[in-house]
């Protein structure tokens, strides 16, 4: 498991900032490698530790699941340290890596296939300050609702029990270069940092729209086409895009759930069943 611990020269919090719970999930690999770079340490107060890819074998085989057990890692944890090889990389985690930390930042999104506007969402710990002013301050579009239920086994159901705070951000599409989504990750979490000061520099509340939203997965393999582009305002009802089967035959016509904006967006043409298409973000 790849941890780089960069060490300001000052002491203060401890932060873990981790990407590629997903294996296919790269633009966040790049960058965690950028944020190792780019950060002064002799303008840091605390310590970073940095995982730039928790499923490594999810990476080398281009996958979202681990290729030796299928298991989505963002759905196992607190791990088990007698589990599967998710399993035991989520309790390596549990254990090991986070016992202690101020925060934990947890990146997800972007891949050549899938692309997402940047948003973010947080859950709080028992003893440890709120982030609803960290995540608010942060240069996203918006914050998912906290107060929405999450799946069993995601990471951010863990963590508070051991009072580490969970942000997870999602970021990063093939409309921009592999490059310029490492450089908006950076820019995340150093500014997530000096809202800690861990980092000098002032940063100012922006007052995000809070949002839930709706999901649109693919019931049918095949090749889909988006009518819609990232970013984009979609009534509900609207027609989002159709998947096609190998004959060309429309075996999937996606309309919108709800009205809102087109948040997460299959950039790629290759789709199997059950994989998302287009999720939309509603204000709440
Ligand atoms: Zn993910």
């Amino acid at each position: 498991l790849p941890l780089v611990i960069v060490r300001g020269a000052q002491a203060g919090p401890k932060v873990v900032i981790a990407a590629a719970q997903h294996g296919d999930e790269g633009y966040a690999v790049l960058g965690a490698l950028r944020l190792i770079e780019q950060t002064d340490v002799n303008q840091l107060r605390g310590d970073l530790w940095i995982l730039p890819c928790l499923n490594v074998d999810g990476y080398i085989s281009g996958q979202r699941n681990s290729p030796f057990d299928q298991q989505d890692m963002n759905r196992v944890h607190p791990g088990s340290e007698t589990g599967n090889l998710t399993q035991q990389i989520a309790a390596v985690l549990h254990r090991f890596i986070l016992p202690g930390s101020d925060l934990l930042i947890d990146l997800h999104g972007g891949s050549p296939d899938v692309g997402d506007i940047a948003f973010g969402r947080y859950a709080d710990a028992p003893g440890k300050a709120s982030l609803e002013l960290l995540a608010d301050s942060l240069p996203l579009t918006f914050l998912l609702d906290p107060s929405a239920a999450s799946a069993p086994g995601m990471w951010s159901t863990a963590t508070p029990t051991i009072s580490v705070p969970h942000l997870s951000i999602e970021a990063g599409s093939a409309l921009n270069t592999a490059a310029e989504n490492a450089e908006e990750w950076v820019s995340i979490v150093h500014t997530a940092l000096r809202v800690l000061n861990m980092l000098p520099g002032e940063v100012q509340r922006r007052h995000l729209p809070v949002v839930t939203t709706s999901s649109h997965p693919a019931s049918s393999g095949g090749a889909f086409v988006s009518f819609v582009r990232l970013g984009e305002r979609v009534s509900q009802g609207q027609s989002l895009g159709q998947i096609q089967n190998l004959l060309g035959e429309v075996v999937q016509s996606i309309h919108s759930k709800a009205a809102g904006t087109v948040a997460v967006l299959r950039t790629g043409v290759r789709v199997h069943p059950g994989q998302s298409l287009v999720t939309v973000a509603t204000e709440v």
